[in-house]
């Protein structure tokens, strides 16, 4: 890789997928449709910030994506959306945090970052925040899905009363089971060495309403630093929190020398677990090395390079 070549890599969630039950192909358009939408911004010369976000939103308006439209509900059948940006240049962020009122939460986030206040809008006033920059424009029932809320009364009719894992919810019956979902995210390395990461999610299907996970909290599931790394993570919100996990990525590499593969590797596969965490992560270093582990059964995922066409994967 030249000094002068981008790459991005997204995921669209981790999870128990099974491979027999699932319909892979409009997954990959998914994945590719956002891959093609970062790429295309990074080719013409770009920022990182700006492709991650574009790739990002690309995945919110894909319904079978766990952000934005598809969205999971919460244990009250109301939906809370989580989305975050950050780049690794000036370390500007932005995140909102339990909204339902932006059609792309991950443009808001950026709107946040862009006005240079508050890093994280939650609630009540991440709402009004929309309001006042003309971005709550979202119809009602956008969020609506008959499947997600199969997904819900699936969970909570077992009498579960935990959050799960949108990938890990096999919803069986009349129900297709061939419409596993997650939380996206992507990062990037430009042209001119600048890295970035966005993320966005529904959170887990039955939370607590009020419940914000690992998505809008910057260090836990994102981070970006031009000097080690960007990191985009998915899976089981607390334990990312306790564990730290983006910036302990960006830890180990700047204080111990890790690489970004080991650094990344040892995170998701032997502290997360110890926490009883499960998950993945899509994570790039300042060279454009890419590295992308998951302790579930799958991650949807894929990465574009300079000059090459891109390629998707599931498990
Ligand atoms: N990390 C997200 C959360 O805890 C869920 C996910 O990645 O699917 O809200």
């Amino acid at each position: 890789m030249s000094g002068t070549d981008y790459v991005i890599a997204l995921h669209g969630g981790a999870g128990t997928i099974a491979r027999e039950r699932i319909d892979a192909s409009p997954f990959h358009a998914g994945l590719k449709a956002a891959l093609d939408a970062g790429a295309g911004i990074l080719e013409a010369g770009g920022s990182a910030l700006d492709a991650v976000e574009a790739a990002v939103a690309s995945l919110e308006d894909c319904p079978l994506f766990n952000a934005g439209r598809g969205a999971v509900y919460t244990a009250d059948a109301t939906h809370e959306l989580d989305a975050s940006i950050m780049e690794g240049t000036g370390l500007r962020a932005g995140a909102v945090a339990g909204i339902a009122t932006a059609r792309n939460p991950v443009c808001l986030a950026r709107r946040v970052l862009e006005r240079g206040g508050p890093i994280l809008l939650a609630g009540e006033g991440a709402r009004l925040f929309a309001q006042e920059e003309g971005m709550d424009g979202v119809p009602d029932g956008y969020f609506h899905s008959e499947h997600r809320l199969a997904q819900l009364r699936f969970i909570q009719a077992g009498g579960n009363r935990h959050a799960a894992l949108d990938h890990s919810v096999h919803v069986t019956g009349p129900i297709a089971d061939d419409r596993k979902f997650g939380t996206v995210g992507a990062v990037a390395r430009d042209g001119q060495g600048r890295l970035a990461a966005a993320v966005s999610t529904g959170g887990m299907t039955n939370k607590r309403p009020g419940r914000i996970g690992d998505s809008p909290i910057v260090g836990a599931g994102i981070y970006a630093n031009d000097r080690t790394c960007a990191v985009a993570a998915t899976g089981t919100g607390e334990a990312f929190m306790r564990a730290v996990v983006a910036h302990d990525i960006h830890a180990r590499m700047l204080y111990r020398g890790e690489s970004l593969e080991e650094a990344s590797e040892t995170v998701v596969k032997s502290l997360l677990p110890a926490l009883g965490g499960e998950g993945g992560l899509v994570a790039v270093d300042g060279a454009g090395r890419v590295a992308m582990p998951f302790s579930t059964r799958g991650m949807y995922r894929g990465v574009r390079r300079t000059g090459e066409p891109g390629w998707t994967a599931i498990f």
